[in-house]
């Protein structure tokens, strides 16, 4: 699916001016100091800044408000079949070790009235995603939230992820990936809602 829409709505990084308190660069020129490299160096000199705003955009969801998404693009539909939205890209950030875990994001709800942009799907995992997460967190507010908003008959989220801090780390084997998934409603209650939507997901794959 497209989510071309959400690079053209980039989140504003917002550097705070912390009136001559350290800044999260300040302390990223410590840590480079402490593993034992020179932060003055050409190649290092602007790497705590360039930290900083990474950080900060990796972080951004913190700012961001899942309902006021989810409220200004709500519709309604005589509609009552499994909406199905596959393959989000997803890229969040581990809360213990602040390494990425990336994978792809499977969102389906069946409707009751109410449904809402597949793009803003899209949107609301990865605001969620842009906060410090673990796997199996992520997949169940990405399911509460709907389920709150859209009040349907069902959601399910599955998230399919590898985590740097395992793969390169070598805790786990290189091409092993974290399976997780949230289920309510119909998804929870009966199976074969929950067998529709985890075959139309895994159509097509090896
Ligand atoms: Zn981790």
């Amino acid at each position: 699916m497209n989510s071309g829409d959400e690079m053209s709505e980039a989140t504003e990084i917002i550097i705070p001016d912390t009136q001559g308190e350290e800044t999260i660069a300040d302390l990223v020129r410590k840590m480079l100091t402490l593993i034992g490299e020179d932060p003055n160096r050409e190649g290092l000199r602007r790497t705590p800044e360039r930290f900083e705003k990474a950080f900060r955009y990796l972080t951004s969801g913190y700012r961001q408000d899942p309902e006021k998404l989810l409220n200004g693009a709500m519709f309604s539909v005589c509609y009552d079949n499994m909406v199905v939205v596959k393959d989000i890209e997803l890229y969040s950030l581990c809360e213990h070790h602040l390494l990425p875990f990336f994978g792809k994001c499977h969102v389906a709800y069946i409707p009751n009235k109410k449904v809402v942009g597949l793009s803003k799907i899209a949107r609301l995992v990865n605001m969620f995603a842009r906060r410090l997460q673990i796997q199996e967190r992520l997949t169940s507010q990405i399911a509460k939230a709907i389920q709150d908003r859209l009040s349907p008959e069902g959601v399910g989220v599955v998230i399919e992820a590898r985590h740097l801090c395992m793969v390169m780390r070598g805790v786990e084997k290189q091409h092993s990936s974290a399976m997780t998934s949230a289920m309510l409603g119909a998804f929870r209650e009966n199976k074969q809602t929950r067998d529709e939507f985890l075959s139309l997901i895994n159509h097509g794959k090896a």
